[in-house]
């Protein structure tokens, strides 16, 4: 089920250029493409069989010969290739049924421009504080109006102009929300995490670093609040400054959303269950401690856990908190010892009783693992292991190697600062 959004949006002057060259490519794409099909159905329409399995050139061919194309959202090309097709198709199947119209027609400047686009790695986003939308190709961010919100992924944009000159964006969501939830889980693909100020989660198999968002750009910050307070009040250098800030945060800002998006996808994607901690403020503070006041806006705990629930039971998945007064980090996962004299200044430990090795916060996240198991059994869930591993040790190195690897091609390349 998809549900449609259809925004104005409100383009500066470059950005308007921009658009504009791009409904230009895409129609003079859609015309050409459209010449050479009428040529050969004018050509072939008393052969049907080499008609119907003519090869037409696709937008890549067209590419070449006009590389000004090249300049605009390949996806927008993409789509107008697409868009004839059925067209065409639709006139061949209602030639078909003995009715001979809907021959499509050329496109015309003096109509609605449009085109469309789709959201490949996140190349379509949506700012809902700061109102805004980023296009494929078209750098800068552009301002809409409209207040409403919703957490799903964009499928694609259409960007439309009309001949009055105003500009829309309806943007296609795909709506998951009848998904019933499993009720059987693979064991390979229940996995706890454990969190700390270092690692923002960690799990035996890898450990994802707290991206330091804010921390990066801390300094700049600081020179800005100063630029600010130095200036005259009032004055256009103080504004000047003033928006120079807001746009550092923004831009901090952003990149923070897009890597809550990405990883909550990745992990709902990968597994069934994700268990975790249901941190209060005390956690939090275990969270960020250490870590100056602007850091602690590094990262939203909330944000992350709302985006993380909803994704997962968008496809039918769980996400599970663990009760926040459940000692993950004193028990030992071997044999249940609870280390009582455990501090937070000790990140290893071997257990008195069973002699185990530990690092703390892999220790902690096989006992939040293990907690969520009991709350799925408790929830009646069937808990299957496919692959046919005995112990919880083992099961959990099978899915590893891929998740690794795919967390690091998503990652890491982008981003150094995680590290697997
Ligand atoms: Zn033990």
């Amino acid at each position: 089920m998809h549900r449609a959004y259809k925004l104005r949006i409100y383009p500066n002057q470059a950005q308007k250029e921009l658009l504009d060259k791009t409904f230009g490519c895409c129609r003079f794409l859609y015309n050409k493409m459209l010449e050479e099909r009428k040529q050969v159905y004018k050509e072939l329409k008393d052969d049907k069989d080499s008609l119907y399995n003519y090869k037409y050139n696709t937008e890549n061919k067209y590419k070449q010969e006009y590389p000004f194309l090249k300049e605009v959202d390949s996806k927008a090309l993409q789509s107008e290739w697409r868009h004839l097709k059925s067209a065409y198709d639709n006139f061949f199947r209602n030639l078909k049924k003995g009715i001979k119209k809907g021959f499509p027609k050329f496109k015309s400047k003096k109509n609605r421009q449009s085109y469309t686009t789709f959201n490949v790695n996140e190349n379509c986003k949506i700012d809902f504080n700061n109102k805004k939308l980023k296009l494929p190709k078209i750098k800068t961010w552009i301002k809409y109006r409209d207040s409403r919100v919703f957490v799903e992924d964009i499928k694609h944009i259409t960007v439309s102009k009309t001949k009055s000159g105003k500009y829309f964006a309806s943007i296609l969501i795909e709506l998951e929300s009848n998904i019933s939830p499993k009720q059987v889980l693979e064991e390979d693909k229940i996995i706890g995490f454990d969190m700390s100020a270092s690692k923002f989660l960690i799990t035996k198999e890898f450990a994802l670093s707290n991206p330091r968002f804010y921390r990066k750009e801390e300094a700049d910050l600081q020179r800005l609040h100063r630029e600010v307070s130095r200036k005259k009040k009032g004055s256009n250098n103080r504004n000047r400054a003033r928006i120079k800030l807001a746009r550092l945060y923004e831009k901090v800002e952003n990149r923070k959303r897009d890597w809550v998006h990405k990883i909550t996808r990745l992990l709902s994607e990968h597994f069934d269950c994700v268990i975790l901690e249901d941190l209060n403020l005390k956690g939090m503070q275990r969270f960020n401690s250490g870590l100056s006041k602007s850091v602690s806006l590094d990262f939203s705990w909330n944000q992350f856990v709302t985006i993380l629930k909803y994704k997962m039971e968008q496809r039918g998945k769980r996400l599970i908190l663990v009760d926040r007064f459940f000692p993950s980090s004193k028990l030992c996962s071997k044999c249940g010892y609870k280390n009582k004299t455990l501090t937070l200044q000790d990140r290893k430990w071997i257990c008195p009783k069973c002699k185990k090795w530990h690092d703390r916060d892999v220790n902690a996240s096989i006992n939040i693992r293990k907690e969520g198991l009991k709350i799925l059994k408790q929830d009646n869930i069937t808990i299957v292991n496919i692959n046919n591993h005995s112990a919880v040790g083992t099961t959990v190195e099978a899915f590893g190697e891929d998740v690794r690897l795919s967390f690091r091609e998503q990652f890491s390349v982008k981003n150094e600062s995680i590290a697997l």
